[in-house]
């Protein structure tokens, strides 16, 4: 069993076996014609099932096998252009070396004893991204798992900030368009019920600052403490940024802390012809972005950021076997201190061999791409008597709805979106997502793929429309 340890007798059974992995992965991407087959649960968990895990194989060509027919068949593919469901992105190739090294190698970037160079490139690449909003010369930050722990670890930050000792008085205010972990945070935070103010949208899904400016008056004038505004630059269906700089005098004017939640929009900071739609980023005191959104790397690549490193402190604990007190007197980096995980992959590895194969610009280039395209289109669905479509897109999210011109009832309608949605699935031709905009059911395309083209969106529509009207057509059936 000890031929398994990757060692320096088993350096050459690593290389073949990985190569063997990696080799039906790659058969399996140049074969795929579709982002999905259409697979049920019940027609995949009884091959799950099956599996005896008492029982090994011992052959990893038997197990690559076998895997194919539980995983890599079936699985649902980014890369595919015809994949425009959730903020999933393709990824790019020289992460995937990034991804492969950090593995083996296995650092974990809780503390520098654990991991040297690693924490190192870590923090360059949270001074990179600072720079890249413009934090200004003591900012800091850290990596983390994703946008929800970015911004369940700011909100700690905001909470340990704000000056009361009755958590029962702290007012979170957000959109009605912020993503959930503000409200998943606020629980874990010990905050109460209605902790997080919900703020209304325009019409074009930012937030209302005037309604913002209303409940923070409110808040001060009930004798309560305002602990952050969460601006969310780049909304998870819309892709709407919030006016971060009407948001930032308002959070000055009342002391509050600014968080932006560029999970979505952090793409931006590498554009080479957009990088203005989120002027006003600089302005907040911490930033969630998501590298595996909008930089085309694989899960997991996140980062929180803060204006004042200083705040990182509330995340701070010393544990003799660990990071010790001295270590600090030591100037010993150990990135534990910033950091709510423990243990933790080099993740940022990935971004870096990304930056220094492609460049910022690189990256940059291709979310712009994707961008161009949400707004073709949009032109195609603006255009379309059969749709109607939500916002024109900031970023390169389209939300939209079949209307069909003879229907006339809102929740037949609403029925016959969902079951394209699902039919499109159970296809496997297509897969798109679905939202609620007041109260009625919408689809939606997330655009991160370069390679999907108009043609592409001009398809995928009529294949929808084509689902919706065979739901109608049976209806009336069944209704005669
Ligand atoms: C996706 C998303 C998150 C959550 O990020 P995860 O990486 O999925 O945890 C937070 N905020 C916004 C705006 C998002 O789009």
């Amino acid at each position: 069993m000890r031929s398994h340890l990757l060692n320096d007798t088993t350096a050459e059974r690593y290389r073949r076996s990985v190569t063997e992995g990696i080799e039906r992965v790659a058969a399996k991407l140049a074969a795929t014609d579709g982002p999905f087959t259409g697979v049920t649960v019940d027609a995949l968990a009884p091959a799950i099932d099956a599996i005896d895990l008492d029982k090994p194989l011992h052959d990893s060509g038997a197990v690559l096998d076998e895997l194919e027919e539980v995983y890599l068949r079936d699985a649902v593919y980014f890369h595919h252009p015809r994949y425009l469901a959730h903020l999933n992105c393709p990824v790019v190739i020289p992460a995937l070396v990034g991804e492969a090294v950090l593995s083996a190698v296995n650092s974990s970037l809780d503390t520098w004893d654990q991991s040297a160079g690693g924490t190192l490139i870590e923090r360059r690449l949270v001074d990179w991204t600072a720079a890249r909003i413009g934090l200004g010369g003591n900012a800091d930050g850290v990596f983390t798992s994703g946008g929800s722990q970015s911004n369940l670890q700011a909100l700690l930050l905001a909470r340990e900030e704000a000056k009361t000792d009755s958590a029962a008085k702290l007012r979170v205010f957000a959109s009605e368009v912020s993503h959930f972990s503000v409200q998943k945070s606020a629980k874990l935070l010990g905050l109460g019920p209605d902790a997080v103010v919900t703020i209304p949208v325009d019409h074009d899904k930012r937030m209302q600052t005037v309604a913002l400016a209303r409940e923070l008056a409110r808040c001060a004038e009930d004798g309560l403490v305002p602990m952050a505004v969460v601006a969310t630059a780049g909304t998870t269906d819309f892709g709407s940024i919030d006016p971060l700089p009407e948001i930032a005098e308002l959070c000055e004017q009342y002391g509050t802390w600014l968080h932006v939640d560029a999970a979505y929009g952090c793409g931006l900071l590498a554009s080479v012809r957009y990088r203005d739609r989120i002027d006003g980023i600089e302005r907040a005191d911490s930033v969630t972005v998501d590298y595996h959104k909008s930089f085309f790397q694989p899960v997991s690549s996140s980062a929180v950021l803060v204006r004042d490193a200083t705040t990182l402190r509330h995340a701070t604990y010393h544990a003799e076997y660990l990071n010790p007190r001295r270590t600090v007197e030591e100037r010993i980096p150990n990135q534990v201190d910033k950091s709510l995980q423990t243990t933790r992959r080099f993740d940022a590895l990935k971004l870096w061999m990304t930056l220094r194969t492609m460049g910022a610009d690189g990256i940059g280039q291709l979310f712009d791409e994707v961008c161009d395209l949400a707004v073709e289109g949009w032109r195609l669905l603006a255009a379309d008597p059969r749709y109607h479509v939500v916002v024109r897109p900031t970023l390169s999210t389209l939300v939209f709805r079949y209307i069909p011109a003879a229907v006339t009832d809102p929740a037949e309608i609403d029925r016959a979106n969902l079951y394209a949605r699902k039919a499109l699935f159970a296809s496997g031709d297509a897969v798109v997502a679905g939202t609620k905009v007041q109260g009625r059911h919408y689809l939606k395309f997330t655009l991160l793929n370069p390679e999907t083209t108009a043609e592409d969106i001009a398809v995928v529509l009529d294949l929808i429309a084509g689902h919706a009207e065979q739901y109608l057509g049976e209806s009336l059936d069944r209704a005669s």
